[in-house]
C-alpha cells in the first residue's frame, strides 16, 4: 500500500474542517429555525413536530386526549368499534420498524384519523381540527362617554371623550351583521401568548373612566347585539348611591350600576386615583415612583376583583410603571395609541383604536376591516 503524501494528508484535514464547519451551520440553522406551533380547535397543544413535519405518535395520540395502542404494524384508536391504521399502508414503513417513538408525517396521521389539517408555512402553525381563518390581529376599541347626538353641546362638541348614542348604534349593528364576535379579555390575554387563535371577525369593546353613560346607552345596545365589554374604571370616582342621569354632567357609575351590568361588562383598573396631569401635561402615573403606583394598584384591584386587567390614565406610561403592574398581578395593560393587537405583542402596552376619531361608520369599518 502506497503511504497517502503529505498533500494528501492536508487534503483530507481540510476536508474534515469544511465538514464540521457545514456541520455547525446545519446545527445553528436547525436550533435558530423557529419551533411549528400546533392547534387543535384553536387551543394549543404541547406538541412538538419536526421541520420535517413527522410527530412522535404516543405524543399526538396523548395531546389530542385518543385512546391507542401500537401493536408493531398498526395504530388502534378507540376500544368499541376502533379505528385501525396499518403504518405500512398509509406510510409506507416496513412493518417490523414500528414501536412506541417512531415518527410519523402528521398530516398523514390526520388524514388517516379523519382529521382535519392545514399547515401555514408562513406562521409556522399548524391547526388541526376547526381549519376556519383566525385573526392575524384583533381591534380593541376604546370609548369613554356615549351622549345622544342632540346632548353634544357645549364642552362635548368636538371633545374627544364623546361618541354619539347613534353612531354607537350603528357601529355595534354593523359588528353584528358582519358576523363580528366580542372577545373578553381573558381570552384576547390567551391570543397574545399564542396559547389560543381566534376567530378572524373578533374585536375587543373597551371603555375608560366609568361614566353612567356607559349604562345609560352602551349596556342596553351591547346587550341587545350580545357582546360583551371591559370598562376601566377609576375606583376612586365610583358612586356610592345611584344618580339620576343628567346629560349636562359628567356622571360617574355607582356600584349599583355596576353590579346590574355584569352580564356584559367585567370591571378592571384605571387606576383608583392618578387620573391626572401634572403642569407639563404629562399624566401622574407616568411620573410617580414605584411605591405609589403600587399602593394606588392594590386599592383600585382590591376593589375590583383583584382584575389582571389594566389602563393607563391618558395612555401614558413609564418603565416603572409598566414594573411595578408586571410585579403585582397585571397581566394586559393597554395605552391610546391607534393599532390592533398581535400574537407576541407586549401584554403591557397593548394599543387601542380611539373610536372617537373614527366615529363615522365608514372610517369605523376600517379599523376592523
Ligand atoms: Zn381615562
Amino acid at each position: 500500500m502506497r503511504k497517502p503524501q503529505r498533500n494528501e494528508w492536508r487534503n483530507v484535514l481540510l476536508c474534515c474542517m469544511i465538514w464540521a464547519m457545514f456541520g455547525v451551520i446545519n446545527l445553528t440553522i436547525a436550533y435558530n429555525q423557529p419551533d411549528l406551533s400546533v392547534y387543535w380547535d384553536n387551543k394549543r397543544l404541547d406538541l412538538s413536530v419536526a421541520p420535517d413535519l413527522k410527530v412522535d405518535i404516543a405524543s399526538f395520540c396523548q395531546q389530542l386526549a385518543l385512546e391507542y395502542t401500537i401493536d408493531g404494524q398498526q395504530l388502534v384508536i378507540g376500544k368499541e368499534s376502533p379505528t385501525i391504521i396499518r403504518f405500512d399502508e398509509i406510510f409506507g414503513y416496513g412493518t417490523s420498524e414500528l414501536s412506541h417513538g417512531d415518527k410519523v408525517p402528521v398530516e398523514g396521521l390526520c388524514q388517516a384519523l379523519g382529521i382535519a389539517y392545514q399547515l401555514d408555512k408562513q406562521t409556522k402553525i399548524i391547526k388541526l381540527g376547526d381549519t376556519a381563518a383566525h385573526a392575524t390581529e384583533i381591534p380593541v376599541l376604546m370609548y369613554h362617554h356615549i351622549l345622544p347626538q342632540k346632548d353634544i353641546q357645549g364642552v362635548y362638541y368636538n371633545n374627544n371623550l364623546v361618541v354619539s348614542a347613534e353612531n354607537f348604534q350603528a357601529q355595534m349593528t354593523y359588528l353584528k351583521d358582519n358576523g363580528y364576535q366580542t372577545v373578553s379579555l381573558s381570552k384576547l390575554e390567551r391570543y397574545i401568548a399564542g396559547e389560543e387563535l381566534l376567530p378572524e371577525k373578533s374585536v375587543v369593546i373597551t371603555f375608560d373612566d366609568g361614566y353612567l353613560s356607559n349604562y345609560h346607552y352602551a349596556y342596553p345596545i351591547l346587550k341587545k347585539n350580545g357582546f360583551t365589554g371591559t370598562i376601566f374604571l377609576l375606583t376612586s370616582y365610583i358612586e356610592e348611591k345611584k344618580q339620576s342621569f343628567d346629560a349636562k354632567r359628567l356622571q360617574y357609575l355607582s356600584w349599583e350600576d355596576i353590579d346590574q351590568m355584569r352580564d356584559v361588562f367585567t370591571f378592571a383598573s384605571h387606576t383608583d386615583n392618578m387620573h391626572k396631569l401634572n403642569v407639563s401635561g404629562k399624566s401622574i402615573l407616568s411620573q410617580a415612583s414605584y411605591d405609589r403606583i403600587v399602593s394606588d394598584l392594590s386599592t383600585s384591584r382590591r376593589l375590583l376583583n383583584h382584575t389582571p386587567y389594566f389602563s393607563y390614565p391618558y395612555g401614558h406610561f413609564s418603565e416603572t410603571a409598566k414594573e411595578a403592574l408586571r410585579r403585582h398581578g397585571v397581566k394586559l395593560a393597554f395605552i391610546a395609541t391607534d393599532g390592533s393587537v398581535k400574537i407576541g405583542d407586549d401584554p403591557l402596552t397593548l394599543k387601542r383604536w380611539d373610536v372617537y376619531r373614527y366615529q363615522a361608520l365608514e372610517k369605523f369599518k376600517n379599523i376592523v376591516n
